[in-house]
């Protein structure tokens, strides 16, 4: 017999090899909101005090190890596109995971899709981006449709008549992912279809041609003919469409079914194989005369839709900075379990350097983000509506812009087992470029940023009035400031340093809420290693004398059961 295949009771074939010691957890059942000192603040602050206990069932849902598994399952399991049925029938299909499915349930029960339109109130965008924040972390990519849904919706109320038929649906708590048309759905999804082959920056060169049914002119039915090269969530129930009407760009609302039941021709070609976002579909279309009404007057297309995308570049803001503080959570945890060379990582030195700029980074990112919640809540306000209009776009292009390397820095925090695909973090890595590119790139966040100093000057004034709110208190935010106003008199030559001046514009509004509202170890270690600091700032370059301690002491989500 083969003694091998038959070991002796004490054989090593059956020892142990090793003993398990020093190993990280998952970082999951915890109160993903009322473990958020930064996040709880802003919204006591900004008006959505009303929300505290809703948002804290809310967080505990979406903390808990159950609910954080139904991103990695809508990510793993990625969408498949059929475009026909088995008998030869057209059918644009996307099928998706039942978690994907889960977790737009979720949005659309929970009004992340529409609160703040079906009921209005002081602090409902605060509430509303508050519960968004904490379930763009538990996943990222069912946002798209949620954002689009919620943001269709000022631009269909330029047309009275279709609002009238859509806004009830639309805003209803009710998701249904039927393929039917919405005639048969109590509740639907919008989405959200601009960029073709030629063009997304620049909408203006469209090719894709509307012919009026009959008389034309607002309201009235078309079809278009062309290409849509980036629909993200092609299963929505309709979606608002730029096209060439006789009488220039016009903005359309184009349903997936024609209301006799048959399937509108925006047909799905395939979807896009992208890098990160994975579990929503993006696709490539082409319309083949397909139904679609027209929105608002004709010829005023951008002007119509950019009602939608002012929202969606709000909701971008919201995004990346749910991915930031998903990111510093997941290192800060790692570090507060893990040791290395006989020491706790957040209580190695050079460590903590790293950990406190992350949670920095996260808590200006919230703090900015809720701010601008409060100017939608109150854009009756000349003065919130004139910050709303400059520092969307301000926020969109800091706060993505900042979230990539924020990742990646964080993830290296957690070492060989953050590189892993069945962590979080490749997941927050591969999203974070998205939102920096999409609903208009860096480049083109900061020309619509000149844009509104040179046709709206009173955002400058605007501008000026907030941020001022902290002067006198932070020399080098004084310094900052002053810096700025002299630079922002002068707009030639404004597009080559856009960038330049973009950022410092963030990095104000940043330091200026944290020196007015964040423990001062927070501010001054902001003001210091943002505004103090000649040259780029690399996370972990905290100067000395930053109390980086008690920066991770706050930002450290606690877990109830450790
Ligand atoms: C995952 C994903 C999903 C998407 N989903 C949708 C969707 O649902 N609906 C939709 O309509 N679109 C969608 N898009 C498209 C997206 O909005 C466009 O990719 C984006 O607007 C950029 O357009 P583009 O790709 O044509 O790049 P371009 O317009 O060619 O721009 C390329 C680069 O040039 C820069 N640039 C442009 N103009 C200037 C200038 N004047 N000065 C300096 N720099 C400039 C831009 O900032 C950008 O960095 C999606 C994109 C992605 C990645």
């Amino acid at each position: 017999m083969n003694s091998r295949m038959n070991p002796a009771p004490n054989s090593l074939y059956l020892a142990d090899t090793h003993e398990l010691s020093n190993l990280s957890t998952e970082l999951c059942d915890y109160n993903m909101y009322t473990q958020d000192a930064a996040l709880r603040e802003a919204v006591q602050r900004e008006g959505g005090q009303w929300a505290e206990g809703e948002l804290s069932e809310f967080g505990q849902m979406t903390g808990s190890a159950d609910y954080l598994e139904l991103g990695n399952l809508a990510n793993k399991f990625q969408p498949e596109f059929d475009t026909h049925d088995r008998f030869g029938n057209r059918v644009d299909l996307v099928k998706f995971h039942p978690s994907y499915h889960q977790l737009m349930k979720t949005s659309i029960e929970h009004g992340l899709h529409a609160s703040p339109w079906t009921a209005p109130r002081a602090g409902a965008h605060v509430a509303r981006a508050a519960k968004s924040f904490l379930h763009g972390q538990v996943e990222a990519g069912h946002g798209c449709p949620i954002t689009m849904t919620f943001a269709a919706v000022p631009a269909l109320r330029l047309q009275s008549d279709l609002a009238s038929v859509w806004e009830p649906k639309v805003t209803a708590r009710v998701y249904d992912p039927r393929n039917v048309p919405a005639e048969q759905k109590k509740g639907v999804t919008i989405g959200m279809a601009m960029t073709e082959k030629q063009g997304g920056s620049d909408v203006r060169t469209n090719s894709t041609r509307a012919y009026p049914v009959g008389t034309g002119g607002p309201g009235q039915a078309y079809e278009l003919v062309g290409h849509k090269y980036f629909v993200s969530a092609p299963m929505c129930d309709a979606f608002l469409v730029l096209a060439q009407a006789p009488g220039g760009l016009s903005c359309f609302l184009l349903p997936r079914w024609r209301p006799d039941g048959s399937k509108n021709p925006m047909q799905v070609l395939r979807l896009k194989k992208k890098m990160g976002n994975a579990s929503n579909a993006s696709s490539e279309t082409e319309l083949r005369g397909a139904l679609a009404w027209m929105v608002g007057e004709e010829g005023r297309g951008v002007r119509n839709i950019i009602e939608m995308v002012s929202m969606t570049r709000f909701d971008c803001m919201i995004g990346s900075s749910a991915g930031m503080r998903m990111a510093a959570s997941q290192a800060l945890h790692h570090c507060s379990v893990r040791s290395a060379f006989g020491q706790v990582l957040n209580q190695q030195p050079l460590m903590q350097n790293v950990l406190a700029d992350l949670a920095l980074e996260s808590e200006a990112a919230t703090t900015l983000t809720m701010r601008m919640a409060r100017a939608m809540d109150n854009r009756f306000e000349e003065q919130e509506d004139l910050l709303v209009r400059l520092v969307t776009a301000v926020g969109k292009y800091w706060i993505c812009k900042r979230t990539p390397n924020h990742a990646y820095e964080a993830m290296e925090c957690i070492g060989g087992s953050g590189v892993m695909e069945d962590s979080m973090m490749p997941r927050l890595y591969r999203e974070a470029p998205v939102n920096t590119i999409w609903e208009g790139s860096g480049n083109v966040q900061c020309l619509d940023v000149l844009r509104a100093l040179s046709k709206t000057p009173a955002v400058v004034d605007a501008f000026f009035a907030e941020v001022n709110q902290a002067r006198g208190a932070q020399a080098l935010l004084d310094r900052h400031i002053a810096a700025l106003a002299t630079d922002l008199k002068d707009l030639a030559d404004f597009e080559y340093r856009a960038r330049d001046v973009v950022d410092r514009m963030a990095l104000a509004l940043q330091a200026s809420l944290l020196v007015r509202h964040a423990p001062a170890f927070v501010s001054d270690a902001f003001c210091e290693s943002r505004l103090g600091q000649v040259g780029q700032h690399n996370y972990g370059t905290l100067p000395r004398g930053v109390d980086a301690g008690a920066i991770i002491a706050r930002a450290t989500p606690r877990i109830a059961r450790a």
